[in-house]
């Protein structure tokens, strides 16, 4: 089964609205430049909140190639939860992806699985599809357990969905040792877990959805090493967060093939 390469830039706590539109007319304009085919790798942005509605009418506008989520999501529907944003909320602005459980939610928000889980079933009803974030810290990965402890994280984080709502999920494996921190998992680190995560997707569900799923790599992930990632069999796309800030090396990253 053929899986389109996804290549999704988180933004997290940057850009005001107006700095939203200018990166995304750039980075538009950028792939048209370079010729980039949809069909080879599909480009998502995923803004702060505040910016999600200028991003949305910019796309609807311009028709442009693009799709948009969000970095989080409440696990409630909606009502007495100040502060919480709903994934129908979420769903009505147009948004197609929603990361749950990225390493920095998980570390300064004290997310558990169990939490990330409630998260990836509120945003699958609302008809998106959650990116899953898993990944070990520094200290799992120098005793050799990155691959349990990943696995562990993952089991927890989609506890209850069923085969085909794995289908529409995206994971990201994402070494914490390696976000924002200019060290890059070899290809090599990449594939290893990524082929891990499609194996107990297949235990566990299916191995029609374990075929489907797009698992990504995430950590510092750059146009200069996307290419031999991306040559690995398991590696379906990228989450990438600083570099998604820069339109010609996003658009260079998603222009990997
Ligand atoms: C991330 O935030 O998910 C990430 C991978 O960041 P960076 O690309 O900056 O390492």
């Amino acid at each position: 089964m053929s899986r389109t390469p996804l290549m999704a830039g988180n933004w997290k706590s940057n850009l005001n609205h107006q700095e939203a539109v200018v990166l995304v007319q750039k980075l538009a304009w950028t792939l048209q430049d370079k010729k980039h085919d949809p069909a080879k790798a599909e480009v998502v942005v995923i803004p702060p909140f505040t910016d999600i509605r200028s991003v949305q009418t910019l796309v609807d506008g311009d028709r442009l190639d693009l799709r948009y989520g969000a970095q989080d999501v409440s696990q409630h529907d909606g009502g007495a939860y100040t502060g919480e944003i709903s994934a129908a909320m979420l769903a009505k602005l147009g948004c197609s992806y929603v990361v749950v459980g990225h390493s920095e939610r998980r570390e300064y928000h004290a997310e558990s699985d169990a939490i990330v889980n409630a998260k990836a079933h509120a945003t699958l009803a609302a008809d998106m599809s959650p990116i899953v974030c898993v990944g070990e810290g520094l200290e799992v990965r120098q005793a050799g357990d990155h691959v349990t402890y990943t696995l562990e994280q993952l089991r927890g984080s989609l506890d209850g969905l069923t085969a085909e709502q794995v289908a529409d999920v995206v994971v990201a494996y994402e070494p914490v040792w390696a976000i924002g921190t200019g060290e890059v998992a070899t290809p090599e680190d990449a594939q290893e877990v990524c082929a891990a995560i499609r194996g107990e997707l297949a235990d566990r569900f299916s191995s029609e959805a374990a075929a489907s799923t797009r698992i990504l790599y995430g950590g510092s992930v750059k146009a200069a090493n996307i290419a031999a990632i991306m040559a690995k069999p398991d590696v379906d796309g990228a989450l990438v967060g600083g570099a998604s800030l820069q339109a010609e090396e996003f658009a260079a990253i998603a222009r990997f093939y």
